[in-house]
C-alpha cells in the first residue's frame, strides 16, 4: 500500500472509473452516509467523446448538486436537432414548457467530467487518482478488493464504472451478449467557421450508415473560433480515409486526428451479482445514434446506489437488490434495441441483420 492510503483501504463501497457513471455513483452514496473510495486511472482533465446531452440530464444534475456549475461553466446549449433519416432534413425540437424552449447541453467532456470529480471530492469521497484498478479479490463467489497501481483496497460493496471495456466482466469471465455485428464509430473534431451548424447538431443518414456534425465549444483565443465534432457510423464494412471529413467540414483544420471506437451492441447478461455492480458503459453499450450514453450512465449509477443504501438498510435484500437492477438494464437495453432497429430499418439502404 501507498504510505498514506493505509487509512483508507478499507470502505464500503469502491467505485473503479471517474466518469459520469462512477461519479454518479461516488456521489449519490455518499450522500447515504456510505465510506467511498473512487479509482481513476487518468489524470483529469482528460478527453473522452460524447457531448451532447438532452435535457433530460438536468434533473439528475440537479439530484447530483452539480446543476449549477454546469450551467456556470458556459457549455453551448441546443434546442433540438436536424434529422435527415428517410425523408427530408427536419428540425426536431427537445419539447417546450411554460418557462421556455427546452436546451440540451454540448458539454465538454474534460469539462464536465471534471466538475462531477470535484463534486465527489467535495462530498467527502476518497479519489484516488492516477491510479489503476488491475484485479479483483475474491472471497469464494463474494468479489471483497480491488488490486490497484497503489495496493488493495476492500469493501463490501464494488461498482465497475471503468467504461466500454467491461473490466469487471472480464475478470469474473460474465457472459457479454451482442445484439448487432461488430460496429465501429469513428469521430474527430476540426476548427474553424461552419455557420451551418452553429444553431444546433445535425445527423444525416446515406445508404451505408449516419453522419453526426456539432459544434461542441467556441475556442476563445485572439480570434475566437468554434470547434466542431464529427461521428460516422457505416453498418456496412467500409474503408474510411485518414482524413476523412464529412462534406460540411471540407476546408476546416484538424483539431484532433480520426479515432475509432467500438460501438457494436452489446450488454453483460449479469450486470449485478454477489456485492458487485456494472453501471454505464461498463454495463451496456450501443451506438451513439441517440446521444443518450451520458444520461443513462449517470442514471445507472444513481440507481445502483440507491440499491447499494437500501440493501445495508434492510429494505431489500441482496438478491432482490441484484435482480431488481439486472431486470431494469436488460428492460431498458431491450427498449433502445427495439427503438434503434425501427430506426434502421427506415434507412434508404437497411443492412441485412435489422
Ligand atoms: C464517438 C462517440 C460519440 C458519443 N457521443 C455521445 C453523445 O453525444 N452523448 C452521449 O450522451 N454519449 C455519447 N457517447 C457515449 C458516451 O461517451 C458514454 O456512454 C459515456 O462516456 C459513458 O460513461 P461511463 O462513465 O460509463 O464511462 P467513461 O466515460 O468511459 O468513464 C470511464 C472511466 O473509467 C476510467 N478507467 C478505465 N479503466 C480503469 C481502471 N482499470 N482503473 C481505474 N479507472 C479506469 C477511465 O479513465 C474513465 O475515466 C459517445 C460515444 C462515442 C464512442
Amino acid at each position: 500500500m501507498e504510505p498514506g492510503l493505509e487509512d483508507v483501504s478499507n470502505a464500503d463501497v469502491i467505485v473503479v472509473g471517474g466518469g459520469p457513471a462512477g461519479c454518479a455513483a461516488a456521489i449519490r452514496c455518499a450522500q447515504f452516509g456510505l465510506k467511498v473510495i473512487l479509482i481513476e486511472s487518468k489524470p483529469f482533465p482528460r478527453t473522452h467523446p460524447g457531448e451532447t446531452l438532452h435535457p433530460g440530464v438536468e434533473p439528475l444534475l440537479k439530484q447530483l448538486g452539480v446543476l449549477e456549475s454546469v450551467l456556470a461553466a458556459g457549455f453551448l446549449r441546443h434546442q433540438g436537432n436536424w434529422v435527415q433519416w428517410s425523408a427530408e432534413s427536419e428540425f426536431v425540437p427537445f419539447g417546450e414548457d411554460d418557462s421556455g424552449a427546452w436546451l440540451g447541453f454540448q458539454a465538454w467532456r474534460a469539462d464536465f467530467d471534471a466538475i462531477l470529480l470535484n463534486r465527489v471530492k467535495a462530498i467527502g469521497v476518497k479519489v484516488i487518482q492516477p491510479c489503476r484498478a488491475s484485479r479483483l479479490v475474491m472471497d469464494g463467489c463474494r468479489v471483497t478488493g480491488v488490486e490497484t497501481s497503489l495496493g488493495t483496497f476492500w469493501a463490501a460493496k464494488i461498482i465497475d464504472a471503468a467504461g466500454d471495456h467491461h473490466w469487471l466482466a472480464q475478470q469474473l469471465g460474465l457472459q457479454i451478449q451482442y445484439h448487432s455485428p461488430r460496429l465501429i464509430a469513428y469521430y474527430g473534431y476540426v476548427t474553424g467557421e461552419c455557420p451551418v451548424r452553429d444553431h444546433a447538431p445535425a445527423i444525416v443518414a446515406d445508404s451505408y450508415g449516419w453522419t453526426w456534425t456539432a459544434k461542441v465549444r467556441c475556442l476563445r483565443r485572439a480570434t475566437p473560433t468554434q470547434l466542431y465534432q464529427w461521428t460516422r457510423l457505416s453498418f456496412v464494412e467500409q474503408k474510411i480515409a485518414k482524413d476523412w471529413l464529412p462534406n460540411e467540414f471540407l476546408g476546416l483544420k484538424i483539431y484532433q486526428a480520426m479515432r475509432a471506437a467500438n460501438v457494436t451492441w452489446r450488454i453483460v447478461s449479469q450486470p449485478a451479482g454477489y456485492s458487485y455492480f456494472l453501471v454505464g458503459d461498463a454495463a451496456m453499450v450501443l451506438d451513439p445514434t441517440s446521444s443518450h450514453g451520458v444520461l443513462k450512465a449517470i442514471m445507472s449509477g444513481i440507481w445502483v446506489s440507491h440499491s447499494i443504501a437500501s440493501e445495508l438498510l434492510g429494505n431489500l435484500t441482496e438478491q432482490q437488490a441484484i435482480d431488481h437492477y439486472c431486470l431494469w438494464i436488460h428492460n431498458w437495453f431491450r427498449h433502445d434495441v427495439k427503438n434503434l432497429s425501427s430506426l434502421i430499418a427506415k434507412l434508404p439502404s437497411p443492412p441485412f441483420w435489422i
